[in-house]
């Protein structure tokens, strides 16, 4: 049978894109369709403009330390619409660099929605179906809120990119990396930041030692964490305002409803845009009741594949609405496979661009190819960062008897102005063979060292590789090269 296309790739995030453009790059006809914007979350509204805000959240605090070394710079005030606008332009840039690549690779581009109508079928939102000998779902993945009323109120990490204004005060629910990384930045902005996050603490998952650190640099730069809390109610500030009186600032929330929608306008439907309900009135698991400006849920994501009529065809999907796959991406109907985050293996980029240069290899190069989800080295973009690959001291605690060497400093830069910042660097050893089986950063730059020393990590590096490495000094990450003796053993 004759198909219009060899491979049908639905969704233009980073794993799609670039299985489109390996495959294309054998000299298979192929198609990409993406319903939103090309280049996807990561690109769009992920990785890429939170990374960006990163860097805008981190110059007051350097202004302030840069009077420390003897600059008479002043911070002075972030106009959040400057940034916008040169944000716009640069995530409109780097669409357009996705276009053009996947134009030069001869990728048919399709800007709509398509669903799956057979194991070899796709029908575009305009109604028109096309034939593929494979189809490649790589749909990613979405923001959810918890199922508590008005939870619409408050906004997503999509949200935020395109606030029309930075709002003063905002209560972030969550304690995973959206949360945290998001705190940190507003905070950074000059936001007011609380964060309730239902756990004992922040980063479940994550090594304890370095969980604890970065919790304790959040609250140090102001920062109100409440652990073990959780949002039992939310309403319209306005609507609450004859209940309990809000413990917060009420000079700040009378001027922000000053700049709310009139009351008609609310009643009729909720018809606000995410981010301008105006103040919103919160209640904790705590009982504290509090008006916020805004109230960000950073409480998890879930896989897109609702309404993709998998299910019809034959395509499993599990109990969180993820794809099931075998090691080689292919889903239970043998012509189609599915990649990154709607797959809910790794919720990484570079794990999904990895999946989708492994199923050309399998598909169209006739070498079957399992994507490697071994130690995967990754960073929490907080302040200070967290840079983690290979096991938690906790993890392998389980798996067999460990040696832990581990430091906790003042790093130079910020000690010689009078800051409490700590960093941490910490290697979990096998007693038995030696080798480093997690390494564990919390520091400025965590992210970029990390990538380091996880290429050590992967190579199978014991701690007298580790040793035998001659320091650079005088630098933080010295400090994983230079720990003579075990902190503990477990
Ligand atoms: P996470 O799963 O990391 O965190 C979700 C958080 O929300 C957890 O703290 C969770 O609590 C909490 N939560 C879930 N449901 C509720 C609820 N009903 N009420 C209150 N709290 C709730 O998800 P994120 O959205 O932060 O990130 C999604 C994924 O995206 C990450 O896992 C990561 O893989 C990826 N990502 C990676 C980044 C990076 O590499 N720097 C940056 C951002 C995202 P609990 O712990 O109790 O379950």
């Amino acid at each position: 049978m004759a198909f219009d296309f060899d491979l049908f790739v639905i969704g233009g995030g980073s794993g799609g894109v670039r299985a489109a453009r390996t495959a294309a790059a054998t000299g298979a006809k192929v198609a990409v369709a993406e319903e939103s914007r090309m280049g996807g979350t990561c690109v769009i509204r992920g990785c890429v403009p939170k990374k960006l805000m990163v860097f805008a959240s981190e110059f007051g605090a350097e202004a302030a330390l840069a009077r420390d070394y003897g600059w008479s710079a002043e911070p002075g005030e972030f106009d959040w619409k400057r940034f916008q606008t040169h944000l716009k332009g640069e995530l409109d840039r780097l669409e357009e660099v996705y276009r053009s690549l996947l134009k030069q690779s001869d990728v048919t581009i399709h800007d709509s929605r398509a669903r799956v109508t057979g194991p070899q079928e796709v029908a575009l939102a305009d109604g028109t179906t096309v034939t593929a000998k494979t189809i490649l779902v790589a749909t990613g993945g979405r923001p959810v809120r918890p199922d508590i009323a008005c939870s619409d109120l408050g906004i997503v990490s999509d949200d935020i990119f395109g606030l029309k204004t930075l709002p003063k005060s905002i209560l972030i629910i969550g304690g995973g990396y959206i949360a945290c990384e998001f705190a940190c930045i507003l905070n950074g902005l000059g936001v007011e930041v609380t964060q309730y996050y239902r756990g004992a603490q922040i980063l479940r998952g994550f090594d304890d030692e370095a969980r604890g650190l970065v919790a304790e640099a959040m609250r140090e730069r102001g920062i109100n964490l409440h652990l073990g809390t959780n949002i039992v109610e939310m309403a319209r500030a306005e609507d609450r305002w004859e209940g309990p009186v809000p413990t917060a600032s009420d000079a700040a929330m009378s001027q922000a409803l000053k700049g709310a929608a009139s009351p008609l306008a609310r009643r009729e439907g909720g018809a606000h845009r995410p981010g301008e309900a105006g103040p919103i009135w919160v209640k904790g698991t705590n009982g504290q009741q509090d008006v916020y400006d805004q109230v960000l849920f950073a409480t998890g994501r879930t896989p897109n594949t609702e309404g993709m009529g998998l299910q019809d065809v034959g395509v499993k999907v599990n109990r969180r609405g993820a794809i099931e796959v075998d090691a080689y991406s292919q889903t239970a109907v043998p012509s189609i496979y599915a990649i990154g985050d709607v797959t809910d293996r790794i919720q990484l980029t570079p794990v999904a661009i990895r999946e989708g240069m492994a199923f050309t290899e399998t598909v169209f190069k006739n070498n079957p190819t399992a994507p490697d989800h071994e130690l995967v080295a990754s960073a929490v973009f907080t302040q200070p960062e967290l840079g983690t690959v290979g096991m938690t001291e906790e993890q392998a605690r389980e798996q067999e008897p460990v040696e832990i060497y581990c430091t906790s400093f003042r790093p130079m830069r910020s000690a010689f102005a009078g800051r409490p910042d700590r960093v941490l660097m910490k290697l979990i050893v096998s007693q038995a063979s030696q080798k480093v089986l997690g390494c564990q950063i919390v520091a400025p730059g965590a992210g970029e060292m990390i990538q380091l020393a996880g290429i050590a990590v992967k190579m199978g590096a014991t701690k007298e590789d580790f040793d035998r490495t001659v320091a650079v000094h005088p630098t933080i990450s010295e400090e994983l090269v230079t720990m003579k003796t075990p902190m503990r053993t477990a």
